[in-house]
Order: structure tokens, then sequence, then C-alpha cells
């Protein structure tokens, strides 16, 4: 299913459905924003064979369905003219969801319950405004970057990381920001340097709790040959320049599709260090190797990530053999293997390499 306005996709969604199965109800929300023409598809793009029906397809507005509540998205409730801001708790009882569940939003919206003796009266009409929650493909959740209470939460989280494993190398997992720009605490924020100061602040949360680490981050959203620019997914505002606001001691774990040749070339003519996280579950390294090619020529390479998004590390040896070939030992600080920033080093300088324990790797 697809929302497009223009040529903007409002709901971008993915459901992974078995090859074969019964009748499924699949249900997806769009939020039409400032649009007032929005062009709904159902089908399959890419299908190569078999059949598939569609059927009893319905279209309804919702009411709060998985309302945010933080300072950065209030309700309000007004009357129909405007004129009048109704107060939670003295007019309507709070609207908040008991069930909030961004993966869920095939349940009824929450009714607005009227406080009696406030000013809401049988029949009045009221215009409710409230922010919600968005599931972007099959998992992801954005968190709002404006928001105060992130980075105490994520202090809390380092603060308890110290105590109980103090890495020498963090890997911040900020990558693919696919919302912001759209609440009170981010609106207005040129997003580039909002994501910058977010880095930098948890880069410096890092450091305050384990002094000396290396924090690395996945390089698209600092990228503008791959997420860092305007009009990407339900982004209000433009991730062009975001670079400029990072820490300049980031390791930078480049990373996307085929071989990035510009990517890497971009990160270092800006000073940075990189390392190469690629590998993505191919069947072969010829890829790996072409990444390889790539760095070669460039400065400040740190290391190379086997990155697989499934666990396959069927091939983490011969990588680590190919990786001894193709790069002379000194030019590397590490050689890394990992997955989503679980991260497990290699010895130096050994021409065999031999799987890491399995325990570390699940
Ligand atoms: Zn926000």
């Amino acid at each position: 299913m697809l929302a497009l306005a223009g040529e903007r996709d409002i709901a971008p969604r993915e459901f992974n459905l078995p090859a074969t199965s019964d009748w499924r109800k699949l249900v997806m929300v769009f939020n039409s924003l400032e649009f007032d023409k929005v062009r709904l598809y159902a089908g399959v793009w890419g299908g190569q064979g078999g059949q598939f029906w569609i059927d009893d397809w319905t279209l309804e507005e919702v009411g709060p369905v998985n309302v945010l509540r933080r300072p950065g998205t209030p309700v309000t409730v007004r009357s129909a003219d405007g004129a009048t801001t109704h107060l939670e708790g003295k007019d309507y009882a709070p609207l908040r969801d008991p069930e909030l569940n961004p993966y869920r939003v095939d349940r009824e919206a929450m009714p607005l319950k009227v406080v009696p003796g406030g000013r809401i009266a049988e029949g009045d009409r009221l215009r409710v405004n409230w922010h919600h929650s968005m599931l972007i493909h099959d998992s992801q959740v954005t968190l709002c970057m404006g928001e105060p209470a992130v980075y105490e939460i994520f202090d809390h989280e380092m603060k308890l990381l110290a105590e109980r494993l103090r890495p020498r190398r963090m890997m911040l997992n900020m990558d693919e920001v696919r919302m912001g720009g759209t609440c009170l605490a981010c609106r207005g924020r040129p997003m580039g340097v909002l994501l910058g100061e977010c880095i930098t602040r948890a880069t410096q949360i890092v450091r305050r709790h384990m002094p000396g680490a290396a924090v690395y981050v996945w390089s698209d959203m600092l990228d503008p040959n791959h997420n860092a620019h305007g009009g990407y997914y339900l982004v209000k505002g433009d991730f062009t320049g975001s670079w400029e606001h990072a820490p300049k001691d980031l390791i930078i774990s480049v990373w996307g599709g085929a071989p990035r040749k510009e990517s890497l070339r971009f990160f270092a003519d800006r000073g940075f260090q990189t390392l190469v996280a690629c590998y993505y579950d191919a069947d072969d390294l010829k890829e790996t190797q072409a990444w390889m090619a790539a760095a070669r020529p460039l400065p400040k390479v740190r290391g190379f990530m086997y990155t697989p998004w499934t666990k396959k590390y069927g091939l983490l040896p011969a990588f680590g053999d190919l990786l001894v070939c193709e790069w002379p030992p000194d030019r590397l600080e590490s050689s890394t293997c990992g997955t989503w920033g679980q991260q497990v080093k290699f010895g130096p300088r050994r021409y065999k390499l031999a799987p890491p324990p399995p325990r570390t790797l699940h």
C-alpha cells in the first residue's frame, strides 16, 4: 500500500507477508499533513509470479490512536470556531493512550471524555489536535532529537554502561532518521544543525562517563551522497550540512549498498577517520573487495567491519584473510566485525583469523 502526496510518500510502510497464506488483514495509518490531495495505491511492485487478492479495502478517518504525550506534543481541544481552548482535566478527561504502541494501529481510537461541570456542552463541535507515532517500513520508529528528556535517558544509559561494561569503543546507532521537524520541540530547527547537535551531545555524554572512548557513528545522515539531504521520508526540513555540526573526532562508519567511493572520499576530504562497514550478507566478497579498493588511496581509514544484517557469519574468516592480503596490517588501527554496534576486535597481525567465540556474536 502506498500513500503519495505529489511525489512524496507520506506513509512508507512494508508488510512482510509469507509467500503462501490465508487472508490477512493489513492496516496502516497515514497523516495527510499539509496536503489536500493524496493518492492511494494497493498492489505488488516487482512481483514476478503467483496470485494474490485484495478485498474489502476501506479508508476511514481515525481519532486519537497512539497519542504522544511529551512536552513537544501537546493535545489541544478547542471549540469549533477556535475561540475557546478547553482545559485538560477540567473540561475533558486527560487524553492518554494506555495502549500506546507504535507497532499497533489496528484498534479503536480513544474517546474524548467530557468532564461534568466543565465548559463543553452536549452537542458542541470541537477541534482536537494531537501528535501520533508513525511506523516506517516494518520496524522503524523515530525519536525527537529536540526533546530534552532524550538526553537524560541517554545519560542514564551511558552511566549504566560505564558501570557494567565500560567499552572503549561506542557506536552511535544514529542512522536513517526518518522523521523530525514536526513537533514543538524541533519544529523550525534546521535539521542538519539539530542532528549535529544531537550527535555532539551524545558524544559528550559518552565521554563524560567513559573518558577517552572512541565514538563511531553510521555515515548516512552525515553524507550528502546518501541520506543527508532534503525531502527525506517524513522529515520536515533538510539534513544538508549536518556533517559540519558533528564532532571532528568521530569515526564515521561508512555504509550502504554498493561500494561508496564518493562517500569515502567525502569524509576523507573533511578530515574524518573512517571505518568501512561492508559485506551485507552477500554470497561472496566481491563487493567487499571493491570497498577495499575504493578505500585504498584514502587517509585515516581505521578499519573494516564485517557488517551482516542477518547474522550471516559464514564468510567472516575469509573476510579476515582478504583484509590481511589486501591491506598491510600497519595501515589499520583495528579490524573489527560486528553488527549494529556489536564489535569484536581481532588480534593484531594474525594471518589466519579464527572466528571469534560465538557467544559474542549473538
Ligand atoms: Zn520533534
